[in-house]
């Protein structure tokens, strides 16, 4: 972006410092000198719900060219996250991890510790279904309990960020996550790890994207084994090609709702579905790097388009309580631009496999 573009860009969205020594302190206790290390920390005010990731979100462009964020969906799991996080370390660098509240529940070790390696925890719902089946009490459900989950696994609240699975958005929901000051992430660049068969394929599919926007929001998933299998030298070619991280950091933590709360204690006090999957119980801590200044805030652009939560349908209320009976429509993941009421049009397909995922494989069906 042309520097006068992007001053303009910054002025009005980005409480903008001075840019730099932030760099310097998250590299200071890195002894590799080949890392990537953190470029830049940024802030995000996650009032209003500001929306980032290009493939969804055009509002806020606050990356330079040659900056990427990564973030990794779907987990934690103690199969391949700690592998993740091993590469993540040994590039000094840090992502932001979406987590599913029921993973969370399953592995609140894992939670801890990636929060502990300097990581930012944000959610992505409860069980991972595709909230634009649901009715709008089974979606927020999804949303809080996972929100809960996740935060009390943590034992300490997390990052008011949400990613959509499937990136499936219904309007209804987005307009509750931004009465909710939530920030909600889309993607720029999708690595497909999910169904890249090898370490090769999911760096070009990187690569192959990065070389057209220059920079952007990485999506991987710490679950899928490509990705801790080949998470190290993708990033070893990030350096390589003289790519930047910015790690973004809430300016204020997510508030839970405390009938949700109660749930999320006692799913976790029986962590029912851990006992009944046992799996390997490796645990991996490792020492905090320094506190880490924002050098910018990101806030919502003022003129952005507020969303109004829809009124409740007949639809709706003829759904179950749980939100099972779900509508068979797939809203697309635009679907907010459009009138609720309008006919669906042609849809792209779901960006994350329908099939079974790792946890759904380790959990089954809930
Ligand atoms: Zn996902």
């Amino acid at each position: 972006m042309p520097t006068g573009i992007w001053a303009r860009t910054c002025a009005a969205i980005l409480s903008c410092a001075a840019v730099g020594a932030t760099a310097s302190i998250a590299n200071a206790a890195c002894d590799n000198k080949n890392a990537l290390g953190v470029e830049r920390v940024v802030e995000v005010d996650t009032t209003k719900g500001p929306r980032l990731g290009h493939v969804q979100y055009k509002d806020i462009d606050f990356l330079r060219p040659g900056e990427v964020v990564l973030t990794f969906d779907d987990g934690p799991s103690h199969q391949t996250t700690p592998k993740v996080l091993e590469a993540l370390r040994a590039h000094c660098t840090k992502a932001i991890f979406f987590m599913v509240g029921r993973m969370a529940v399953a592995y609140p070790d894992m939670v801890r510790t990636v929060e502990e390696a300097g990581h930012t925890i944000g959610s992505h719902t409860w069980s991972h279904k595709n909230l634009a089946r649901l009715s709008s009490k089974g979606a927020e459900k999804e949303v809080e309990l996972g929100l809960s989950a996740i935060t009390a696994a943590l034992g300490k609240p997390i990052a008011p960020f949400f990613r959509f699975p499937y990136l499936s958005d219904p309007r209804r929901v987005i307009a509750d996550l931004e009465a909710r000051d939530h920030a909600v992430f889309s993607v720029d660049v999708d690595s497909y790890d999910w169904k890249a068969r090898s370490t090769s394929r999911m760096s070009n599919n990187v690569f192959s994207q990065l070389e057209k926007s220059g920079k952007g929001i990485i999506l991987f998933h710490d679950i899928q084994r490509v990705t801790a299998k080949g998470l190290k030298s993708l990033l070893d070619e990030l350096k390589r090609r003289n790519f930047k991280v910015v790690h973004l950091v809430p300016k204020t933590t997510a508030a839970t709702l405390a009938s949700y709360d109660e749930t999320a204690k006692n799913l976790l006090a029986k962590r029912h579905v851990a006992a009944a999957n046992p799996m390997t119980t490796r645990s991996v801590v490792w020492p905090m790097s320094g506190a880490i200044e924002p050098s910018e805030t990101i806030a919502r652009p003022e003129g952005q388009k507020t969303l109004q939560p829809k009124v409740a349908s007949a639809t709706d209320a003829s759904t179950g309580v749980d939100g099972s009976a779900a509508r068979s429509d797939t809203s697309s993941s635009r679907s907010h631009r459009r009138s609720p009421r309008a006919a669906p049009a042609a849809r792209p397909a779901p960006r994350e496999r329908p099939k079974k995922t790792v946890f759904e494989e380790a959990f089954g069906k809930f």
